[in-house]
């Protein structure tokens, strides 16, 4: 599968569409993608004669949701409106992954012009446990703290996909943006995701950025596989900088703590992150920093 036009709408599981933002970078990968949740386009009494009718003509449109409306980009918003109009839905809610802007920065704007809700962790109506009924179609609710400490996962067993916002994408690994965002948590989240897919509830992961993934099982194991190897690599660059010079970086260090750790990551930052690309080298700054914090409160460095 590769990504989609901008702006134009792609029915991926019987209750997912996609539409695809147009923001693509090397954070955001094709960009964000925004997704649709309700009850099957067939199934739909709006779209059994949306051939001859309008949709005020056409029945009683049925709920859904609306997942991180994106960028505050006018055309992309309406884009969306639009899909899930043409799908015989009306957004009876409008549903955040997580903070971070490429999710929200639209989403004031689209509530508006849905005239829906908006329910996030942020804002306290949104949490782990949850269950948002959509005229019958379930969405649960799953806590998943890590890349960020209001991460939520959205899952829909009547079609086994899984929402994973930026706590799973479609290729590559993700950030843990620290300070907000916490290994330790991540390292959790992902081991829970990993037994709800054991449990047979996840046969496709629909991310926030990629395309959607088929194999959960695999990537969750290569997420965690890789975690714990990134950690290892930080951990024995530690001690190796530190035993070097007894100084991070063998650079004579200032009196402040806070300024040794900078020196410190950026020179793990060199040593481990060497084969990324350097315009996702901030990103790598925090997640050694999330790293260094792993190890300290768990006695591994000093
Ligand atoms: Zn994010």
């Amino acid at each position: 599968m590769s990504a989609p036009e901008f702006g134009v709408p792609e029915h991926v599981t019987a209750h997912a569409t996609r539409v695809l933002a147009p923001n693509p970078s090397p954070m955001t990968l094709d960009g964000t993608n925004t997704w649709i949740i309700g009850p099957p386009a067939e199934a739909s009494p709006a779209s059994a004669v949306s051939a001859s009718a309008s949709c005020e003509d056409a029945g009683p449109l049925r709920d859904a949701a609306v997942v991180d409306p994106g960028p505050l980009h006018e055309g992309h918003l309406q884009a969306v409106a639009r899909a899930a109009r043409d799908r015989g839905l009306r957004v009876a809610v409008v549903l955040i992954t997580h903070r971070h802007a490429d999710h929200t920065e639209g989403a004031a704007r689209f509530a508006q012009i849905v005239g829906a809700p908006i329910r996030s962790v942020d804002a306290g109506t949104l949490a782990g446990g949850d269950v948002v009924d959509l005229d019958g179609l379930s969405v649960h609710v799953v806590a998943t703290p890590g890349h960020t400490s209001d991460s939520v996962c959205l899952h829909v067993p009547a079609d086994a996909s899984l929402l994973t916002g930026d706590t799973v994408l479609g290729r590559g690994t993700t950030v843990v943006a620290w300070p907000d965002g916490r290994l330790g948590d991540y390292l959790d989240s992902l081991q829970a995701l990993r037994a709800l897919v054991g449990r047979g509830g996840v046969h496709v992961v629909l991310p926030a950025h990629g395309d959607p993934v088929t194999d959960p099982a695999r990537v969750l194991d290569e997420y965690l596989a890789h975690r714990r190897s990134r950690l290892q690599q930080v951990r024995e660059t530690v001690a190796d900088l530190t035993d070097d010079a007894g100084r991070p970086g063998g650079r004579p260090g200032p009196e402040a703590g806070g300024d040794d750790t900078d020196a410190l990551v950026e020179a793990v930052v060199e040593r481990v992150y060497a084969q990324v690309p350097r315009e996702v080298w901030p990103a790598a700054r925090l997640s050694v920093r999330a790293q260094l914090d792993h190890l300290r409160e768990s006695g591994q460095v000093d």
